[in-house]
């Protein structure tokens, strides 16, 4: 048998064609899943399956690219997949509800059928390419249904699943008109791994209310089977946030220079209705209201990455942040001073270390946020005896790990205003003594420790 001891699954791969997916060339496939991911299983090898990101009608083809560790198999979509499973169910129904945006969730029948199809697609392409003992890792909201159609082809290895994303309470998810399949589905793997123990808590309470299982010290009992519970907080690769190279002393210097001495307020996230970039830009506004002082001595610079932009509610998402932006420039700017930059695109790891070093305030406030890398990415690149402030949303998973953050609850527009000055305003001794801790559980929660604990756990039977 020639097929691999183990098997990664993720809708996409790190490397997939962005273009093809109706994605602008500014925009590469950015995201918390492929950063940490990739790094964690470079020295792992097996195989990592994924949809190559294209669309064909027609027969599908498995084509496998052995050139990188792990090997890469991808497929095509068929195009009526695109639209019903990735940009429907995936992206319109589960993403919104899971985030906790009830009234932007919408269900579609014939779109839970293709969510029910492409699982069963994937799993018939993971059982070709591993071995029937061999170990499956899943990844996020797009393969709930994995495990148990692999179960039914035979697969008798362990079967783990990691939720990149939120998982919601009992009383949203039951919302959902397939909540019952789909937790069924999430029952069928091994493990399931979350961010957060709020995550796993309302997992376990979801179990227990609607599919009759028991909690146990280590996740459920159910229907006489074991399945384990746990949680594993994503990390980065602080090394090069933390290495400022001459490239990026460059464009430190040049972003400095065109601030002229004015403090750097940051956001970076991919434009999404969750990051709560609207609210956020909003109490920027608020906070230059309440505090002319600090007009014309701060300004804030929004990162907006390109993504999902052809499902409507990320095209009017970008339409409110745009009109934001003229508002607020309009209402407080002046001709020489700006408040709001904006830019619509993509950067590199070394530019975006760059922006991160360069901030005085890393001004990350999702409205709900399964971890947020880039927290983690601001902290890592703050220089230690000089370190801006993290103001960070309670509503992301990294809350949990980053406590020198200061916090701030997005929905507030007051208070988050208030938190801004107080961030903008706090002395060095405090930024320090905040940061150090902040820095060494970030250096030491690489994206490695990661995996290794998941695939330790999975694998312990
Ligand atoms: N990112 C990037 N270029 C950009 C903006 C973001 O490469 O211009 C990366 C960023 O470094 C981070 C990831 O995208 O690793 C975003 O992950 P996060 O967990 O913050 O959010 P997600 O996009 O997964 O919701």
């Amino acid at each position: 048998d020639a097929r691999a001891s183990f098997l990664v699954i993720s809708n996409r791969l790190p490397d997939a064609p962005s273009a093809a997916a109706g994605e602008s060339e500014r925009a590469r496939n950015v995201g918390g899943l492929v950063s940490g991911l990739a790094p964690a299983l470079a020295a792992r090898g097996g195989v990592w399956l994924g949809w190559s990101g294209g669309r064909r009608p027609g027969a599908l083809e498995l084509a496998v690219d052995a050139s990188s560790t792990p090997a890469r198999a991808s497929f095509d979509f068929h195009p009526e997949w695109h639209t019903r499973f990735y940009n429907g169910f995936a992206n319109r129904s589960l993403w919104p509800i899971f985030h906790g945006f009830p009234g932007r969730a919408r269900y579609d029948e014939s779109e839970w059928r293709a969510y029910v199809e492409v699982n069963d697609v994937f799993a018939e392409m993971a059982t070709r390419l591993v071995a029937p003992g061999g170990t499956v890792w899943a990844h996020d909201y797009h393969l709930l249904l994995v495990a148990a159609s692999m179960r039914a082809r035979g697969h008798s290895g362990p079967l783990g699943l990691f939720l990149h994303i939120p998982f919601p309470a009992l009383d949203l998810f039951e919302t959902i008109p397939w909540s019952r399949a789909l937790l069924d589905g999430m029952l069928a793997f091994d493990l399931v791994g979350f961010h957060t123990r709020r995550y796993a808590q309302s997992f376990v309470r979801c179990a227990e209310e609607l599919a009759r299982a028991t909690a146990t010290s280590s996740g459920v009992r159910v229907d006489g089977r074991e399945v384990r519970v746990g949680v594993f907080p994503l990390g980065i690769d602080a090394a090069p946030f933390e290495e400022i190279d001459a490239a990026t002393e460059g464009e430190i210097a040049e972003l400095q220079a065109a601030l002229r001495g004015r403090r750097l307020v940051l956001g970076v996230d991919r434009l999404d209705y969750t990051k709560g970039i609207v609210e956020r830009l909003d109490a920027f506004g608020r906070m230059l209201e309440l505090h002319p002082e600090w007009r014309g001595r701060v300004s804030m610079l929004q990162v907006a990455v390109p993504s999902r932009a052809d499902v409507p509610e990320y095209a009017e998402q970008r339409r409110a942040i745009e009109t934001l932006v003229g508002r607020i420039n309009g209402e407080h700017g002046e001709a020489h001073w700006m408040p709001v930059r904006y830019v619509y695109r993509s950067y590199g790891r070394g530019q975006l270390a760059a922006l991160y070093r360069a901030a005085d305030v890393g001004y990350v406030t999702p409205l709900r946020d399964g971890m947020n890398l880039v927290a983690k990415e601001y902290v890592a690149a703050q220089h230690p005896t000089s370190p801006g402030v993290l103001l960070l949303s309670r509503f992301a998973g990294a809350a949990d790990e980053l406590e020198g953050a200061i916090l701030t609850n997005p929905h507030d527009r007051d208070g988050m205003a208030r938190d801004l000055v107080r961030a903008l305003e706090m002395p060095a001794e405090e930024r320090i003594a905040r940061h150090a801790p902040m820095l060494e559980r970030v250096r030491r929660s690489t994206p490695e420790v990661w995996a290794d604990a998941f695939l330790h756990e999975l694998e312990r039977r």
